[in-house]
């Protein structure tokens, strides 16, 4: 039996690990061939139907996540076309929900799998083979052909996660992404009502002797970075800080991304985070919202108070960095709360801080209770809030060129600390700065770290003269170009020790070492002179040397 898998991601730098994951289950299986075919979502459907038809499968399987779901409709409606004979099924989360009316709507697909591919796609081949009835295929849905009823299976999960093999074990699996991700559990103790993970019970868990020898396996390949997949890497104490023991070992090798619950951080937990050593971690810690009454109706769980406690904690600490997000369009929550939860959050310092717009998904709670809660969204992919009771469509919309306003700026080393110093000392000027990057339509293109420096300086020579200076030197000191205006009154010292004698003799250093020898450049404006050096034998742009000169 030929068995095609289409994989499509929404960028080359991203690969599914859903082939390799349920390869692995069945490769000893030499009667079956499998082959793939891969592709962006920003592909040729045509070309990718044509790829796919080539190798004349008998069975065509497919996994649609958000982002790629109107891409495997747009190749398989084709690729059927040229395989009128072939059987379509395909898994992944966007089946997490009532999967009739896609069934209905789209009869060239065979059947879906709700939940967990591994040990349901297999039994779907046997089937085929004769050896399994769909109606004990865990999580299978299709329409009867026959009687044109609607079957479902309920969901698939595999109970016996840790017995499962491992995808790095196919052949299919990618070595040559940036990134590999590592799953070490299944499931989520919580029950957040927007996550498709909420329902996912119980947690299961590989032992660490497993995660070990995958660890082991993946340096040999020269990995540097992971993502793991694991759903609240801290729900268990004991677990997380053999875990990160065992990540430590890879101290300078390799950087692992976790997604970490603040409100559930230990003392123990604490101290052995702060005892890791710098760049080993990056962490993505959940917050969602900082108001109370919206976290209890998103069926989120952990104390407001203990959340905000650990995320100031890990904010602290210098040898990690920390992610926080926020979600606009949760029910109740305002366009002036998350303003506010901005601040917050930028007064604790979270290292990045994301806001995205609420995904009402399929199989979620929300999902399930739209109408009660008042929920409008997309009925297509990616399901994007577009208003709530508490929040209008135009708040909505305001609350994502925010989120765009923020990514461009707080989000990029360059303009963090002038950013974060601007909103947090005005109240109105996130709004309004804003509504000036939508006035001038920048919000939809992507802007150089330049160009931004540009735009902002303008915005304050006329609604905040006084902060132009810390444009001019954050500029300077992200070693922009000297010739552009923000760079500000710059000029060039030829003789650095003889302006430094007699009546510029005071020097506060700032940053760096003073070295005569360097590259001298003096910024000026009203109430300071600040020096900055650069290395003369490094063409290196950013200065190595800071001082304020009296
Ligand atoms: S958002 Fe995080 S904590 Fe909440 S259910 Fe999903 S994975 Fe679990």
């Amino acid at each position: 039996m030929k068995i095609l898998w289409l994989d499509i991601n929404s960028s080359y730098s991203h690969s599914s690990v859903a082939l390799p994951a349920i390869h692995a289950q069945v490769s000893d299986r030499s009667e079956w061939e499998w082959f793939v075919v891969r592709g962006t979502i920003n592909d040729d459907p045509g070309a990718l139907a044509t790829a796919v038809a080539e190798h004349e499968p008998d069975i065509i399987a497919a996994t649609f996540w958000l982002f790629t779901h109107r891409m495997q409709i747009e190749v398989l409606s084709r690729a059927v076309q040229l395989l009128p004979k072939t059987m379509i099924v395909c898994g992944g989360p966007e089946f997490l929900g009532d999967n009739e009316t896609f069934l209905r709507q789209n009869r060239f697909i065979s059947a879906v799998i709700r939940g967990e591919g591994e040990e349901s796609l297999p039994k779907f081949l046997n089937s085929l083979e004769g050896s399994h009835a769909w109606q004990e295929i865990e999580g299978l849905c299709w329409i009867d052909s026959e009687d044109n009823g609607y079957h479902d299976n309920g969901i698939a999960k595999v109970m016996d996660f840790a017995s499962l093999k491992y995808p790095e074990e196919s052949c299919f699996f990618k070595w040559d992404k940036p990134f590999v991700q590592l799953e070490t559990t299944r499931g989520c103790f919580n029950t957040c009502s927007f996550c498709v993970s909420g329902g996912e019970k119980p947690v299961r868990y590989q032992s660490l002797d497993q995660v070990a020898s995958r660890l082991e396996n993946i340096y040999a390949h020269g990995i540097k970075d992971i993502r793991v997949l694991d759903r609240t890497f801290n729900h268990d104490t004991v677990r997380a800080c053999e875990m990160l023991d065992l990540f430590a070992k890879y101290e300078g090798k390799m950087r692992f991304h976790l997604e970490i619950h603040p409100s559930l951080l230990s003392d123990t937990l604490k101290a052995k985070l702060s005892s890791l050593p710098k760049g080993l971690l990056h962490l993505e810690a959940g917050i969602q919202s900082l108001d109370s009454k919206v976290l209890e109706e998103s069926g989120r769980k952990g104390s407001l108070k203990s959340s905000l406690d650990g995320l100031t904690f890990l904010c602290s600490l210098d040898n990690v960095e920390t992610h926080a997000d926020l979600i606009a369009g949760l029910p109740s929550y305002s366009l002036e709360m998350l303003y506010s939860d901005i601040m917050t959050l930028m007064k604790i310092g979270v290292d990045e801080l994301q806001i995205e717009s609420l995904k009402v998904l399929p199989g979620t709670q929300f999902r399930m209770q739209s109408n009660v809660l008042e929920l409008k969204f997309s009925p297509l992919p990616p399901y994007e809030i577009l208003m709530t009771w508490s929040m209008s469509a135009s708040d909505i919309k305001m609350a994502m060129n925010i989120s765009r306003a923020v990514d461009f700026y707080y989000n990029c080393k360059a303009w963090q600390a002038t950013f974060r110093n601007l909103v947090i000392s005005d109240p109105a000027f996130l709004m309004s700065f804003t509504a000036y990057l939508k006035d001038i339509m920048v919000l939809d293109s992507p802007l150089s770290q330049e160009r931004r420096g540009v735009i902002l300086y303008e915005y304050c020579r006329n609604q905040y003269p006084d902060k132009m200076k810390d444009i001019s030197i954050a500029w300077i000191q992200a070693g922009f170009s000297l010739k552009k205006e923000p760079a500000g009154n710059v000029v060039k010292i030829k003789d650095t020790e003889a302006y430094l004698t007699g009546s510029h003799s005071c020097m506060n250093i700032i940053s760096g070492d003073y070295n005569p020898t360097d590259r001298h450049y003096l910024f000026t404006c009203a109430d300071m002179k600040i020096l900055f050096g650069y290395d003369s034998e490094n063409h290196h742009p950013a200065p190595i040397f800071m001082a304020e000169i009296g």
